[in-house]
């Protein structure tokens, strides 16, 4: 059920047509197999091409460099730990890393999962809460509109 819920294509950022201006006119989507992708501009049809390559579809919130993907390691993903706090061991599995050496989430030796959350590594540099997510993540969306909502409703975080 979970995993269905992944594949739901997610409405990541709007922007300017590049072509028309139309403010929004470009959406940028991504589903969980998929690298983000533009769709064709609301007004003009304009369809603007996403350049990054496909084993590098999130990007590192401090620096913005697209992450490399690390060795695997076992880790509790996001909503595993909502839904099922005394799982046993978790598999193995794959992990996202910032590639530049003067990045401070390079320096804390720390990875994202395979859905953009933050996992501090072996080398304690505290890493500040807004790059908890990786850019272009499921996770960082979901936080998003969690932060969102709770702003709705008037919810101190
Ligand atoms: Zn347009
Ligand atoms: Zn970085």
């Amino acid at each position: 059920m979970e995993e269905d819920y992944w594949t739901v294509p997610l409405h990541i950022s709007s922007t300017k047509c590049w072509k028309c201006g139309t403010k929004e006119g470009l959406e940028l989507w991504r589903t969980m197999t998929t690298v983000p992708y533009w769709k064709p501009c609301k007004v003009c049809g304009y369809k603007k091409k996403w350049i990054a390559p496909k084993e590098r579809h999130m990007a590192c919130p401090a620096c913005s460099t697209a992450l490399v993907s690390g060795k695997e390691e076992s880790y509790e993903t996001m909503s595993e730990h909502v839904m099922d706090v005394n799982g046993g061991p978790r598999p193995r599995r794959p992990t996202w890393k910032c590639p530049k050496k003067k990045c401070i989430v390079h320096k804390s030796g720390g990875f994202y999962s395979y859905s953009g959350s933050f996992y501090s590594g072996d080398v304690y540099i505290p890493v500040p809460s807004k790059y908890w997510y990786a850019r272009f993540s499921i996770d960082d969306e979901i936080d998003r509109s969690i932060k969102k909502s709770m702003k709705k409703r008037d919810v101190k975080p």
